[in-house]
């Protein structure tokens, strides 16, 4: 199967939103006049990212999963994208998983493929994906202001407890395991909650390489510091249950450091606690107050009796 076929099979549908799509030099998209662009890119390489035994419908999610989870955390709806592939060989079968986990997802949030490139090589995925939002709603990461209240949806450290059993460090019965690989290969983007939060967060960002690390990107960006408690790892507030299952230390390295989590981290006046809950109860999924953003520089982190935790937790840093 030549490239053109190969796109044609497995990526060209006819176009929606898009008034020309796959298959000229550009595709034409209309954008309503009062809506910006948010726009981000996400690359994902084999060996880095996921090992060659993913399920190939799974990794077509996750590859569109990752970028939506940007935009969740800007507070753009959806609208288009396009997919980069490099592939090592046509693979009937890998494609065909690949791109029903991919239209799947694209069609829950419906947003539209336009177009690409398809090129051989290692096998590599890249997407830019863009979507709208009102000016000057995007959330952002430096709008963290001192006395904000810092919090998190869903529930972390899955992602991570998954790719431990998987690395032979732990271990799970077999429903508990199903649930934790789901929550590591089919992450669910955020996407109406970052939306429900434009014009209640002050700041926000989707959890990608860890709790500490992301939340310092945003302390960073707002030139501020913050307080981070772990009573409510303790407590097991906002954890799965797999997860509040394991010893306290693998917990909150897991939490604080584990990565692949693809929830949100946002930060919200202290004014605007009704309104963080009501988000939160109006799109079903769970948000958690976990710290405070302070005037003092730097990330301190306190153990569950309100003592500075003195070992340092370190996110994932792929030059590290
Ligand atoms: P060009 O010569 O301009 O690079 P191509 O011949 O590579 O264009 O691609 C032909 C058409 O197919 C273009 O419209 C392009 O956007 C689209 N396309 C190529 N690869 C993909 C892909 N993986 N997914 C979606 N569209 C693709
Ligand atoms: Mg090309």
């Amino acid at each position: 199967m030549g490239e053109f076929d190969l796109i044609a099979r497995y990526f060209q549908r006819p176009a929606r939103r898009a008034s020309l799509g796959i298959g000229d030099d550009c595709a034409i998209m209309r954008v309503p006049s009062d809506m910006e662009l948010a726009i981000s890119t996400d690359l994902l390489v084999e060996g880095r990212h996921f090992l060659n035994t993913v399920n190939p419908e799974h990794l077509g999610h996750k590859s569109l999963a990752v970028n939506l989870s940007d935009l969740a955390a800007c507070g753009a709806m959806p609208w288009g994208f396009t997919l980069s592939l490099a592939l090592p060989r046509v693979d009937e079968r890998w494609l065909e998983g690949f791109s029903q986990g991919l239209f799947a997802l694209a069609d829950e949030h419906q947003i539209e493929l336009v177009g690409g490139d398809t090129t051989q090589g290692p096998l590599t995925i890249g997407i830019t994906i863009w979507g709208l939002v009102p000016p000057g709603q995007a959330l952002v990461r430096h709008g963290a202001q001192p006395g904000d209240d810092i919090y998190v949806s869903g529930t972390l450290g899955d992602a991570r407890l998954a790719l431990e059993v998987f690395r032979g460090h732990a271990s799970l019965d077999a429903e508990d395991w199903a649930a934790m690989r789901l929550r590591m290969d089919k992450p669910t983007p955020r996407i109406a909650l970052g939306l429900a939060l434009r014009g209640v967060a002050s700041a926000a960002i989707d959890l990608s390489d860890g709790l500490v690390g992301d939340l310092g990107h945003v302390l960073k960006r707002s030139h501020v510091g913050a307080t981070l408690n772990t009573d409510w790892i303790d407590t097991a507030q906002g954890l799965s249950a797999p997860v509040a299952a394991l010893p306290w230390s693998q917990r909150l390295e897991w939490v604080l450091s584990g990565g692949d989590d693809y929830e949100l981290l946002f930060t919200a006046h202290a004014d605007h606690r009704a309104e963080v809950q009501e988000a939160a109860m109006s799109v079903g999924v769970p948000v958690t107050h976990i710290g405070r953003i302070e005037r003092e520089l730097g990330l301190r982190v306190m153990d569950r009796n309100g003592e500075p935790l003195s070992r340092r937790f370190q996110s994932f840093d792929h030059f590290a």
